[in-house]
């Protein structure tokens, strides 16, 4: 049964969903258009026996080919974006993150261009795995968190305790992050400059294809990259997968590859990794299967 929902799909094909270009379908995918929608929707999830997952813009997950037998909540639709004055605004988890940074950073001037410029995922994405780079991640603006758990709505103040490398603990991973609200602050430097000057260096230091941008967390004090690069697997393909010439970080889905390409290629690089150097890589991608 697809719930009482006109935005429900059966048999939804999650390949195009996401950046690798990886993955079956999906039993059933919701597309909540409202907030409402949404916590309707994730409350008849819970009362369903099926596997649940959240999608946003699916730039950090590697889906089985095999598809996911259970009941999708693609947050897409979700995508408001309220002004609240004095620099605060609460944003719908489904909107993109680079709109966040075009449409409120780069005409305000305010500070976060350089943590965000140029990551791809939703800003629920983006809350949920504290994206970001050297220059700051997603926690460092975020006041409060609004989500749907088992227990009903929540609004989650965030402080720097529950937040930590590409992790947060205000938000399970059974949780739904419905928005949150950012509290930005003006920055000195010009943040056009900024955007632009972070774009360009990706496409100098970054593969463009599809992936989904760096597959392991930098172990501490290292980078999982020079990792791989130093056991000598930059270019060793399986299959359709390639591990990035340009940054060993990176493995691609060059050619029609398939999840257990990717995932063999994962595996390899742990394997070399843990061997040469007795370092446990993480994955930061999420592995559905
Ligand atoms: C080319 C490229 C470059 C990248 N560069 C960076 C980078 O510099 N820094 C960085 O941190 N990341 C980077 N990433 C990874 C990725 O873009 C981020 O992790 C992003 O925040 C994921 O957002 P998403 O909407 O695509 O999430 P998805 O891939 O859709 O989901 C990722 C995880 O978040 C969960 N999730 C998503 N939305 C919600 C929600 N509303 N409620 C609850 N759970 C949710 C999902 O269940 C899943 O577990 C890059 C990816 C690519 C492809």
């Amino acid at each position: 049964m697809n719930g009482p929902f006109d935005f429900a799909q059966e048999n939804y094909p999650l390949a195009p969903a996401t950046w690798y270009r990886v993955g079956g379908p999906a039993r059933i995918a919701l597309f909540p258009p409202s907030a409402s929608d949404a916590v309707a929707a994730y409350h008849w999830m819970l009362s369903q026996p099926d596997r649940r997952l959240i999608l946003g813009k699916g730039s950090n997950v590697l889906i089985s080919d095999a598809g996911f037998p259970g009941i999708v909540l693609m947050t897409e639709r979700l995508d408001k974006l309220d002004p609240l004055g004095a620099d605060r605004y609460t944003v719908e988890a489904g909107l993109e993150l680079d709109r966040l940074v075009r449409d409120v950073l780069l005409p305000n001037n305010y500070e976060g261009t350089g943590a965000w410029a140029g990551i791809p995922g939703s800003v629920g994405g983006a809350m949920f795995m504290n994206a970001g780079t050297v220059n700051g991640a997603t926690c460092d603006f975020l006041e409060s968190a609004d989500l749907v758990t088992h227990d009903g709505l929540k609004t989650v103040p965030i402080d720097k305790t529950r937040c930590g490398y590409r992790q947060q603990s205000f938000c399970s991973g059974d949780d739904l992050i419905l928005s949150g609200t950012f509290k930005f602050t003006h920055a000195q430097k010009d943040q056009r400059a900024v955007y632009n000057h972070y774009i360009q260096r990706r496409r100098e230091k970054q593969p463009q294809g599809n992936c989904c941008g760096s597959v392991f967390k930098n172990p501490p004090g290292d980078h999982a990259g020079r990792l791989i690069q130093a056991c000598g697997l930059k270019g060793a393909r399986r299959g359709g997968a390639v591990i990035s010439q340009t940054h060993a970080n990176f493995i691609m889905n060059e050619n029609d590859a398939t999840f257990q390409d990717i995932l063999d290629l994962i595996n390899l690089c742990k394997t070399r990794v843990r061997e040469k150097f007795g370092i446990e890589l993480h994955e930061e991608v999420r592995i559905i299967q």
